[in-house]
């Protein structure tokens, strides 16, 4: 009966210490106060932009940091969480890779972000949807993420529909199967950011061993067995891969799949040598893609003043840490 309760006050009640717990005998909160926590990270930074948009950095028990993200839309409430410490997929443009993996989050560590998150909200709101586009490779964690998940759409849980709740992987086949065999309705979106294996691999180096046949191959499986239609996000690399050769074979492969194209513009990484694409490239894309009946969107910006993008934080205070170390030594 204590555990119950005590599980409706952090998932439901908002409580962050055993002294909010108000229907718990006063000794056993002491009690458990001198011993847990009941939640076991802590915010090391919280910043608002201008757009509503909140991001916290987030302080794991070892001393390691992750970050999430709120974003706010009218009535949407949108959690952006990690599901790993950095990331191992090394993609040239991403800053979470940057430095590598460093472990992989437990499902506590990743629903303490959603509770973290919904907890900046008005007492009468609730988080509406979930995107799980943070650090690291979801595919990579898929066991821990989809017991978080599972907590996240129960109905005594966060209560958020699965149907909300959206997964984004640089494409492990493999995985993908296994999430289309769940039975659950999530919804998949696939880093593709190339349209064709050359210029994928340059890109994403995980793609030299996977393939852009064996990702579609799987995504078209996960529609055939969830009835879900794919997203497939392209960050916008000016220069690189927005031009009207890249607009047209991307169609061409997209064309006749229940497909629909987010185009990310690329958000400034520090020291990363990636530009923006030009207003015009991005309109031929679209333009491109629409002809040949591709649904798609251009992703709106959120929170940049705010370094809302992947990794940027985290990356920010690793160096503040180096440099103070640097100045002590
Ligand atoms: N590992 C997963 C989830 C991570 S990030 C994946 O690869 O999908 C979610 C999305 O943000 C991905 O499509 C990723 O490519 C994109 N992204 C990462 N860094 C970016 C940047 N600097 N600018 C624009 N999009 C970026």
């Amino acid at each position: 009966m204590r555990v119950k309760q005590i599980r409706r006050w952090i998932l439901l009640g908002r409580a962050e210490s055993f002294d909010a717990m108000s229907d718990l005998p006063k000794d056993l909160r002491a009690a458990l106060a001198a011993e847990f926590t009941p939640l076991g990270t802590t915010i090391r930074k919280h910043l608002i932009a201008s757009d509503a948009t909140h991001k916290l950095l987030i302080r794991l028990h070892d001393g390691r940091h992750i970050e999430c993200v709120l974003i706010q839309e009218d009535r949407r409430r949108t959690a952006c969480i990690s599901t790993q410490v950095g990331c191992a997929m090394g993609c040239v443009f991403c800053a979470s890779g940057l430095n590598g993996v460093e472990r992989n989050l437990t499902s506590g560590e990743i629903l303490e972000q959603l509770i973290r998150l919904r907890n900046l909200t008005p007492p009468s709101d609730r988080l509406t949807h979930i995107v799980v586009m943070g650090m690291g490779e979801p595919m990579a964690n898929l066991d821990q993420l989809l017991q978080a998940l599972e907590v996240a759409s129960h109905k005594d849980g966060l209560g958020i529909s699965a149907r909300h709740i959206t997964i984004s992987t640089v494409g492990l086949p493999a995985k993908m199967l296994r999430l289309a065999e769940s039975g659950k309705q999530y919804h998949l979106a696939v880093s593709l950011h190339a349209p064709n294996n050359a210029l994928r691999s340059k890109i994403v180096p995980t793609n030299e061993h996977t393939g852009i046949e064996a990702i579609l191959q799987a995504a078209d499986t996960f529609y055939a067995k969830t009835g879900r239609q794919v997203t497939y996000e392209y960050v916008v690399l000016g220069g690189l891969n927005d031009g009207p050769a890249e607009a047209r074979e991307l169609a061409q492969l997209l064309r006749g799949r229940q497909a629909h194209v987010n185009l990310i513009p690329f958000n400034d990484v520090e020291g990363l040598p990636y530009r923006r694409p030009t207003t015009e490239a991005l309109q031929h894309l679209v333009k491109t893609l629409r002809q040949s009946g591709i649904s798609v969107k251009i992703r709106k910006r959120k929170g940049s003043e705010i370094d809302a993008a992947c990794g940027q934080l985290r990356q920010q205070v690793q160096r503040e840490a180096m440099a103070t170390a640097g100045t002590k030594m």
